[in-house]
């Protein structure tokens, strides 16, 4: 059984309720990159899993918006360094298109999860303090202060200071956090700011406070009645902020803890810059669609939660799509294979789809991407799987052309050497064997046959590899390369004449 399908059976069996509530959410401090998308896609995988068992539930994505501004990220201008302290909704956005800093960052990611076909119910901390959500949540808190430094002194070395509140207070003045903060009882607070600024509020008029990540992590799952949520491994030490949360969501709002395995990290295999979400470089979903089709991005994130997903920008990435391919005939019952796949295939699609796509491979594609023109991509396409006796329709070709777009991306921006390829013009030394060889092989292809049949007659030609070792070297400097035939036609019958007639 799917991972997915594992913990929704969990979720059903042990919550029992009309309807669940899958949870997930980010604080949009910088670029929200592809790690962070674990966590969105896991989250929802299960929410599908819910569904398929026929049960009603909620998905919903919270930006931790309402938190400080810790640092100013690399690629943000250093002045920003101003705003720190201060909610990230109350930052204006550094590129100057969004209403504020967090919008920025939380719309940028949106659009990349609506590209993989997932819309949650988003929900905006800030907007839920301002509201008023937590108030109740917040005087809870308050009132049991001590129960709370209990739980967190407890993985603690050294205790928290006697003066230490489960909340934060962004100064009415300033905009800040850095307060000192008494609690007078009820819903009364008193502060007075580093900026000099002081004051007596009540929270529920004055909506400027904000409970802590552990304390306001579990109040959110109390408020929503989250049944699941993951969390990534930098919560999940001992004694982190998934262990006390636990413990505040049990013991402070008397709810019982949501079900939230822990998932691994994202690593980027075969990328020459390491990944930096500084320069922007491959750390978001934007330039993962660069090189793969959006249902193989889902399709990556369906491994087993306790591994490490490995993204290959490498020759691995043939792999990816045709497990994907294979997944996709599987569940089509074009092809035998194990449940898993199926079922990973069933959480990747996007589209549905009548009949299986007529697909074709994403390494050759890198190999046609590099010698036919664009424009002429499609018919070519077409025909050479017409020769294949496969009769490819609009959909089968337009999945093809967006297949070949992230081919062609690979190939310019990722594709070892190997794989490129040039028609050579280079000079080569020939005997006169070969020079006899290479004329009966000229002979073949000024025959108006298919590319098929070209393969064909080469291959009678050649009594052991060497018309081939020696067609690779002539054409394009390899000692070996994509299927000969094939090759011919994409350079041109023609312009292969020309060059082994010249040599
Ligand atoms: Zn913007
Ligand atoms: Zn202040």
């Amino acid at each position: 059984m799917h991972w997915a399908d594992n913990f929704a059976k969990q979720v059903v069996e042990n919550r029992n309720k009309e309807e669940y509530v899958v949870e997930s959410g980010i604080t949009p401090s910088g670029i929200v990159h592809i790690g962070n998308a674990r966590e969105i896609l896991t989250q929802y995988y299960v929410y599908l899993g819910i569904l398929k068992l026929g049960k009603k539930v909620k998905f919903q994505y919270i930006w931790d918006d309402f938190d400080r501004f810790r640092k100013v990220p690399k690629g943000i201008p250093a002045k920003f360094e101003k705003y720190i302290g201060m909610p990230l909704t109350k930052i204006p956005d550094p590129f100057g298109c969004h209403n504020s800093y967090a919008e920025h960052f939380e719309f940028k990611f949106m659009e990349e999860i609506l590209q993989l076909g997932i819309k949650p119910l988003y929900l905006s901390a800030s907007k839920l303090y301002e509201k008023g959500s937590f108030t109740e949540n917040i005087k809870l808190a308050l009132e049991k202060t001590e129960k709370i430094m209990e739980i967190l002194n407890k993985f603690r070395l050294e205790p928290l200071p006697e003066d230490w509140l489960p909340v934060n207070l962004y100064c009415e003045r300033c905009g800040k956090d850095c307060t000192k903060i008494k609690y007078l009882g009820d819903y009364k607070i008193s502060y007075k700011c580093d900026c000099g600024f002081e004051n007596e509020i009540d929270f529920r008029k004055t909506r400027i406070v904000k409970l802590k990540w552990r304390v306001d992590w579990a109040s959110r799952w109390a408020y929503f009645k989250v049944d699941f949520e993951s969390s990534g491994k930098e919560h999940k030490s001992r004694g982190g902020s998934w262990d006390t949360s636990v413990l505040i969501s049990k013991e402070i709002f008397d709810y019982k803890p949501p079900i939230g395995p822990m998932y691994e990290f994202i690593h980027l295999k075969g990328q020459k810059e390491k990944m930096s979400s500084s320069a922007g470089n491959i750390a978001t979903i934007s330039q993962l669609l660069k090189i793969f089709e959006p249902p193989i991005i889902r399709f990556l994130y369906t491994q087993r939660l306790n591994k490490t997903i490995f993204i290959p920008f490498d020759l691995d990435i043939y792999r990816i799509y045709n497990d994907f391919d294979k997944s996709e005939r599987i569940y089509f019952g074009l092809e035998k294979g194990n449940d898993e796949l199926k079922r990973k295939y069933e959480l990747s699609k996007i589209e549905d789809y009548e009949t299986c796509p007529k697909r074709i491979s994403f390494s050759e594609l890198t190999f046609l991407v590099q010698f036919i023109p664009e424009e002429k991509l499609r018919d070519y396409i077409k025909n050479l799987m017409k020769s294949r006796g496969i009769e490819m329709t609009n959909l089968d070709l337009d999945l093809s052309l967006e297949r070949a777009s992230k081919a062609k991306y690979w190939i310019e921006n990722y594709a070892p050497e190997e794989v490129k390829i040039k028609l050579s013009s280079e000079k080569i030394d020939l005997t006169e064997e070969q020079r006899e060889l290479l004329k009966k092989f000229i002979k073949i292809i000024k025959k108006p046959i298919s590319t098929e049949e070209l393969q064909k007659q080469i291959f009678e030609l050649s009594k052991g590899k060497e018309i081939f070792e020696l067609c690779y070297r002539v054409l394009i400097g390899k000692t070996h390369g994509p299927k000969l035939a094939m090759l011919i036609d994409a350079i041109g019958r023609e312009k292969v004449i020309e060059r082994l007639s010249g040599i």
